[in-house]
């Protein structure tokens, strides 16, 4: 009896060790304001190369978020710049992030979804994180000329190699235990990525980047004109709809104010 007593003791022992190394990650997910929105656009214009749409014109808006693992952080593009003519948010990302109490030296990684103005505008405030970025786009924002639309100024730290950065060409499970994947969707831009959380209560959401502007390109296959690859903007947002179905994840597209309602206003946080 007292043997068995042991062995049973042993077998509850090496259970509550396996369940504090597979204990979830405490996490969350918080959207932030990263620009001022402007008048409804017409997106049969440039955001449509089959002219699917009319006269519709639709509410974009400038949405970054921040996602908490644990102690560590990781803020997922960055906006316009407080420069920014019209479009420059209200706050700062720094001061958003304050009122959570989160300060810009536990932003572990900074993952950029591309290299336009409106995704890169405040990264300079991070110069101690890593930035997860596309390789395709540290290409372009290293290059002797960067392109028309490449915002590398913002980047002049990791460049001079004064900060860490992690050009990517693949995906990447950032934290090690498939909480949050960097997703590579090129298309809309080179080395353009999403991002896919796995929230605790929430499920999975995917946040889109630029891989799709809005729902109806989402649901038609619809492409801006202005993309650097046509058929590649396509096979990302097949690649986002499998995922979507298969992890039962909701798609989060940053521009489109009908899909960041989805998630709670700040300061509140999908857990
Ligand atoms: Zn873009």
């Amino acid at each position: 009896m007292q043997r068995k007593r042991t062995i049973l003791a042993a077998f509850a022992g090496s259970l509550a060790g396996l369940a504090a190394a597979q204990a979830a990650p405490d996490m969350a997910l918080t959207r932030l304001d990263c620009g001022t929105p402007q008048a409804p656009t017409p997106v049969n214009q440039r955001f449509s190369d089959t002219y699917g749409y009319g006269d519709l014109k639709l509410q974009f808006v400038f949405s970054c978020y921040i996602i908490k693992h644990d102690n560590d952080y990781l803020l997922w593009d960055t906006g316009h710049a407080m420069t920014a003519p019209n479009v420059a948010p209200k706050e700062s990302i720094v001061d958003q992030l304050a009122k959570l109490g989160v300060k810009p030296e536990q932003i572990k990684y900074v993952g950029i979804s591309h290299y336009h103005a409106d995704h890169t505008g405040q990264v300079a405030s991070f110069p101690k994180s890593t930035v997860l970025i596309g390789a395709r786009e540290w290409e372009a924002i290293t290059a002797p000329k960067p392109a028309t639309g490449v915002n590398f100024k913002p980047f002049e730290s990791w460049i001079k190699g004064e900060g860490k950065v992690e050009p990517l060409d693949l995906d990447k499970d950032v934290f090690e235990d498939g909480s949050v994947i960097v997703l590579r969707t090129p298309g809309h831009t080179p080395g353009h990525q999403s991002l896919m959380v796995k929230l605790p209560q929430t499920g999975a959401v995917i946040l889109s980047g630029d891989a799709v502007h809005f729902q109806e390109n989402y649901n038609a296959f619809g492409v801006p004109a202005f993309n650097y690859d046509r058929a590649q903007t396509v096979a990302s947002m097949e690649r986002i709809k499998t995922i979507a179905t298969n992890m039962k994840a909701m798609l989060i597209i940053q521009h489109d104010a009908r899909d960041v309602g989805k998630l709670p206003a700040f300061p509140g946080a999908a857990k």
